[in-house]
């Protein structure tokens, strides 16, 4: 390999190495690939918070400086604009590698997945860096058990137009249990169910960002099919029990409750506006028809669940939405 611990007499800190005493850290090292988008946004919260030094990398595909502005100033964090399909020399404690063009829209444009994932794992076995991949719901497919376990091997279609993300995802599964068995890298898997909350890019096409968005500009909700298929929708909530915790996981996270599009709708009238319309359009190729997460594993190994439901997660979205659409807030641009 060319990155040598060794040869670049790189100290790695996670193996106990002789640290000068005053350069004594109270918190981890953390860098959080895709830090800038939604659900990295939040992670880097929670871990400021709790007094870590923290690296962002993104290359602002989907995310935005705006996400991580607040704490541009505070010595303990950084931010790099960097691809993650590109070679990247840090020296860490975690790496939470969430990187990933997440939406239908977008996700057929990037390799990312693979190469992407390949990188992390290489950084983090140079350094002895603990790795958790934020995987998907959609390793499953349209799947054919109800709900999802963590067991179950899915039903994905190899060469379709959703296959970059999902094949691409269980790569990064594949790619994450070899470097935990063959090099023995520390990894953790999460695979997230749909989520939603503030700072979610308000244009990229996933259900609950376009019925909100929609609803506020009085344009109708675009109910794709006939609107029977189901999802889960979780409020955007932490990734750290399962970082800190003993178990690689997979972890199915996300909340059992589940919807189909048109009681979604629903929701979104009743929060919003109960005039809201709904258009009907043809779905997309390939769409799960149903999904919902069996949460059992989680609870039990994790002692985690979600807290939020809904409706209570879904006027906590709306608030930031109608900020971020009328407000004088910026979208967009990094
Ligand atoms: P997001 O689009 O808001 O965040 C992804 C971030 O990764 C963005 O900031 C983007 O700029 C960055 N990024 C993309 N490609 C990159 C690259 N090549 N190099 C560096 N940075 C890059 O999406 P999100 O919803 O926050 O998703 C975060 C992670 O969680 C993703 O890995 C996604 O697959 C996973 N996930 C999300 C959901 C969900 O419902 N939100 C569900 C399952 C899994
Ligand atoms: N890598 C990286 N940062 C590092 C170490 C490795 O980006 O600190 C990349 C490296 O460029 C390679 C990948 O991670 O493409 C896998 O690295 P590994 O050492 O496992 O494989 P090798 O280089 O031995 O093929
Ligand atoms: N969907 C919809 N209207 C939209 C966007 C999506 O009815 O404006 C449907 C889509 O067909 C799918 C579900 O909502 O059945 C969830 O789509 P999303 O892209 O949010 O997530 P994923 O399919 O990845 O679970």
């Amino acid at each position: 390999p060319v990155y040598n611990e060794r040869r670049f007499g790189i100290q790695n800190w996670n193996s106990g190495g002789k640290i000068p005493l005053g350069l004594k850290r109270k918190g981890k090292r953390i860098v959080v690939t895709g830090g800038a988008g939604f659900v990295g946004s939040h992670l880097v919260d929670r871990l400021m918070e709790r007094g870590d030094s923290v690296i962002v990398v993104d290359n602002f595909f989907t995310g935005r400086k705006e996400n991580v502005m607040h704490h541009f100033g505070n010595p303990r964090f950084e931010m790099i604009r960097h691809d993650v399909v590109e070679p990247l020399l840090l020296e860490v404690d975690q790496i939470y590698h969430l990187a990933c063009p997440a939406s239908p829209v977008h996700y057929k444009f990037n390799p990312t997945n693979v190469v992407g994932t390949l990188n992390m794992l290489g950084l983090a076995k140079r350094v002895g860096a603990r790795f958790l991949l934020t995987s998907t719901s959609e390793v499953y497919g349209d799947p054919l058990q109800h709900p999802q376990v963590e067991t179950y091997w899915g039903n994905v279609n190899p060469i379709g137009v959703r296959s970059c993300y999902d094949e691409g995802k269980r790569t990064a599964e594949t790619l994450t249990m070899d470097y935990h068995r063959g090099a023995d890298v520390e990894v953790r898997i999460a695979r997230i169910f749909n989520t939603y909350g503030p700072r979610m890019c308000i244009d990229d096409g996933r259900v609950v960002s376009n019925f909100v968005a929609q609803a506020l500009r009085k344009e109708p909700m675009t109910v794709y099919g006939d609107g029977k298929q189901t999802r889960s929708f979780q409020y955007v909530e932490g990734l750290m029990r399962l970082m800190e915790g003993e178990h690689v996981g997979p972890f199915n996270l996300g909340n059992p409750g589940e919807f189909t599009m048109l009681e979604l709708a629903k929701v979104v009238q009743e929060t919003i506006d109960p005039d809201a319309k709904i258009e009907h359009r043809p779905n997309t190729e390939d769409d799960p028809h149903k999904r919902k997460p069996d949460i059992t594993k989680a609870k039990e190994q994790l002692g985690w669940e979600p807290k939020v439901s809904l409706r209570k997660g879904l006027p906590l979205m709306v608030k930031d939405f109608r900020q971020r659409i009328f407000g004088d807030h910026k979208e967009g641009g990094s």
